[in-house]
C-alpha cells in the first residue's frame, strides 16, 4: 500500500525549498518533487545581489544549491522529476510522477511562473548577460547605459519607468501603435524624458558575443530592419503561472495565478497550500517566494497537526 506522507511539495525554487526546510525542521519529512530541472528560475541567472544575507551577492545556481542542501540536511526527501498529475480533493491527496504514485495529507504547490520569452535568436544565449526579464532584479547593473524594454502592457511601463533611475536611455519597443497598458501607467512612461518609444516595431534578434551589444528591430509597417546599439534588453511581455496541472481543482484568477486566502497560503481546497510566483503576480522576487514558502510550511504544519 502507498505510504501516506505528511506533506508533498511540488517545485524547487525559493518557495519550494524554503517550504521544504521548514517542514523538514518540523519533523514532517517532506517529499519535494523538484521538477525535471531542480532549482527554479534562479538557475538561469548570474549575480543575485538582492537576496539578504549575501553581502557580496551570490550566483543564482549557488544560492539554489545552498537552499537545496539546507533542506536536505534536515531530512527533506528530493525527487528530481516532473509531477504529471494530481488529485487534490479529499483528505488524502494523490500526486503522480509518471506511473509512480505518492500520497500525502497536505500538498504545497510552488511551481512558479514562466516569463514569456520573445523567442528570437540571441535572447536565450544572452540571458543574464544583458537580457533580463526582471527590472527590479537587474536594473542596477545598467547604470548609465542605453537599453530597450520590449512590451506594451502595465508591467512594461512599470519596468521602463523604474529603469530610468539607472539607464541613460530606455527605448520601449512595442509591436502596435498604442499601448495595452492602463492610461495612467502609459502617460507616466511617455512623460519621462529618458523614455522613447519605437511603435510598430519588433525585436528580430538580440546581438552580441558574450554580452548584449544591440538589437535588430523590424518596423512592422514598412518591413525595414535597423540595428540599434544597446547593452540591455528587458523582456516584459508577460508571465504564465505554471498552474495547468491543478487549475481545474484549485481556484485561480483570470491570469491562472492560484488564489489563496491571504495572508495565509490556503487555497480553495483544504490541505492544499500555494506559495511563490505561482500565487504572486505583483512582487515576483526570490525573497518574497521564500517568504511565502515559509508561510506555506507553517500553514501545512498546523493543518497536519490538527488532523492527527
Ligand atoms: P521558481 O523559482 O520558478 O521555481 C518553480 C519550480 O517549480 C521549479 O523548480 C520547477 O522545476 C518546478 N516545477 C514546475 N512544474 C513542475 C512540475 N510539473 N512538477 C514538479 N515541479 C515543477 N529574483 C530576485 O529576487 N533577485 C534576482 O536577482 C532575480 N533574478 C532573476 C533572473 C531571472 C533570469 C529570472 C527568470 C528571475 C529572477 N528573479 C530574481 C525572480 C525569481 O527567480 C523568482 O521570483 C523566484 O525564483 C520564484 O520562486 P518560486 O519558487 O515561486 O518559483
Amino acid at each position: 500500500m502507498t505510504e501516506i506522507r505528511n506533506v508533498i511539495i511540488i517545485g524547487s525554487g525559493p518557495a519550494g525549498y524554503t517550504a521544504a526546510l521548514y517542514t523538514a525542521r518540523a519533523n514532517l519529512r517532506p517529499l519535494v518533487i523538484e521538477g525535471a530541472e531542480s532549482g527554479g528560475a534562479l538557475m538561469t541567472t548570474t549575480d543575485v545581489e538582492n537576496f539578504p544575507g549575501f553581502a557580496d551577492g551570490i550566483m543564482g545556481p549557488d544560492l539554489m544549491d545552498n537552499m537545496r542542501k539546507q533542506a536536505e540536511r534536515f531530512g527533506a526527501e528530493l525527487l528530481t522529476d516532473d509531477v504529471t498529475k494530481v488529485e487534490l480533493t479529499g483528505d488524502v491527496k494523490t500526486v503522480w510522477v509518471g506511473d509512480t504514485v505518492f500520497k500525502a495529507h497536505a500538498v504545497i504547490l510552488a511551481t512558479g511562473s514562466a516569463w514569456r520569452p520573445l523567442g528570437v535568436p540571441g535572447e536565450k544565449e544572452l540571458l543574464g548577460h544583458g537580457v533580463s526579464a526582471c527590472a527590479t532584479c537587474d536594473g542596477f547593473f545598467f547604470k548609465g547605459q542605453d537599453i530597450v524594454v520590449v512590451g506594451g502592457g502595465d508591467s512594461a511601463m512599470e519596468e521602463a519607468t523604474f529603469l530610468t533611475k539607472f539607464a541613460e536611455s530606455v527605448t520601449i519597443v512595442h509591436r502596435r501603435d498604442e499601448f495595452r497598458a492602463s492610461k495612467i501607467m502609459a502617460d507616466r512612461a511617455l512623460a519621462n524624458p529618458k523614455i522613447k518609444v519605437r511603435w510598430n516595431s519588433v525585436v528580430d534578434e538580440v546581438l552580441g558575443e558574450g554580452k548584449v551589444s544591440g538589437v535588430r528591430l523590424r518596423d512592422t509597417v514598412t518591413g525595414e530592419s535597423e540595428t540599434v546599439p544597446v547593452t540591455g534588453v528587458f523582456v516584459a511581455i508577460g508571465h504564465d503561472p505554471r498552474s495547468g496541472l491543478f487549475s481545474e481543482q484549485v481556484d485561480t484568477d483570470e491570469g491562472g495565478y492560484v488564489l489563496v486566502e491571504a495572508p495565509s497560503t490556503r487555497t480553495s481546497l483544504p490541505g492544499v497550500f500555494a506559495a511563490g510566483d505561482l500565487v504572486d503576480h505583483t512582487y515576483q522576487q526570490a525573497i518574497t517566494a521564500a517568504g511565502t514558502g515559509c508561510a506555506a510550511a507553517l500553514d501545512a504544519e498546523r493543518y497536519v497537526t490538527a488532523i492527527e
